[in-house]
């Protein structure tokens, strides 16, 4: 197995240099802002290394990766009857697709896509006032990463909602089938802030290592969730984190992932490590390009595919 620190280094280097970089979103307006040329990436360990390259802590907008942190909350609050409101397969559609919607009767196919990570937030919501489920969340992912210093970036939300018409006709239509407790603009308004919360790759690889860990925060030892509910959102990450590029996500790379429009990707080795990479340009699934790209090679160089070397 090759060393980290130099596979990491050279993964950086390659990207760096790399003409294509796919396309930044732009139906956020603030999001379409963002310079391609970013790239980086951070790596913690479970026995302790920390390894990043790049532009490792430059903060970028989690975007969709909120998604695994409310997931997680949200099934704390719920338990398993969240599962009545969502369900649990891959879409095999776009993020902020409507028509399964229809077919489903408003229930969701998983907790990742637009509509599914909306029925999530509603559930946060229920007994708070939208500036506290609000709160709770950016707390849950500050405690998560050791680390208060992270925000939620105010103008990437208000850009959402101003442009959000999509979210509200998802919310709308899902109100209609009696799967959303609270006014469409309530839940949204907590969505488009969590959607909004911005980090650097090392502090968004430290949140996501309770999943890499059996559910334990390894800073405090502490019980996050149990070892079997972080087997399963690793499991709804591996088939549903890159939407209908999660398949070829896990062909490719063969790790848990969950991915973000501003071009993010959390990825779980479990036992072993979490990953955090950003490069803003996009595929065409809406899912960073060079971002998988170096989860591919990083994975490779270090035998990290759960399928086996
Ligand atoms: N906030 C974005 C949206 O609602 C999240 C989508 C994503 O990251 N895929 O469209």
């Amino acid at each position: 197995m090759a060393e980290l620190a130099g596979v990491v280094a050279e993964i950086a280097a390659e990207m760096a240099a790399r003409v294509e970089r796919g396309q930044v979103a732009s139906y956020i307006p603030e999001l379409s802002k963002v310079d391609p040329r970013h790239f980086g990436i951070a790596v913690v360990t479970m026995d302790g290394q920390s390894v990043e390259a790049g532009d490792a802590d430059a903060a970028f907008s989690i975007q969709s990766i909120s998604k695994v942190f409310t997931l997680t909350l949200a099934l704390g609050a719920r338990g398993d009857a969240l599962w009545r409101r969502v369900g649990r397969e891959p879409s095999g559609n776009p993020f902020n697709s409507i028509v399964q919607l229809e077919r489903e009767h408003g229930i969701p196919r998983n907790p990742f896509i637009n509509p599914g990570a909306i029925v999530v937030t509603d559930a946060i919501l229920a007994g708070h006032a939208p500036r506290e489920a609000i709160g709770s969340i950016l707390r849950f992912i500050q405690f998560l990463a050791d680390d208060d210093s992270i925000y939620i970036d105010q103008a990437v939300a208000k850009s959402e909602r101003e442009t959000g018409f999509r979210n509200f006709a998802l919310a709308n239509y899902m109100k209609s089938f009696g799967n959303l407790d609270h006014p469409p603009e309530l839940t949204l308004g907590v969505y488009f802030h969590h959607c909004a919360i911005a980090m650097s790759c090392r502090q968004l690889a430290s949140a996501g290592r309770f999943l890499a860990n059996g559910g334990r925060h390894p800073a405090t030892g502490r019980s996050v969730v149990s070892s079997e509910r972080a087997r399963r959102i690793n499991a709804m990450m591996l088939m549903c984190g890159h939407y209908d590029g999660s398949g070829d996500f896990a062909f490719r790379v063969g790790l848990p992932g969950k991915s973000g429009v501003g071009g993010g990707i959390l990825a779980i080795v479990p036992g072993k490590a979490s990953i955090a990479v950003w490069a803003p340009g996009l595929n065409a699934n809406g899912n960073s390009l060079l971002g998988s790209l170096a989860l591919e090679k990083l994975a490779r160089a270090m035998e990290w595919s759960i399928f086996g070397r």
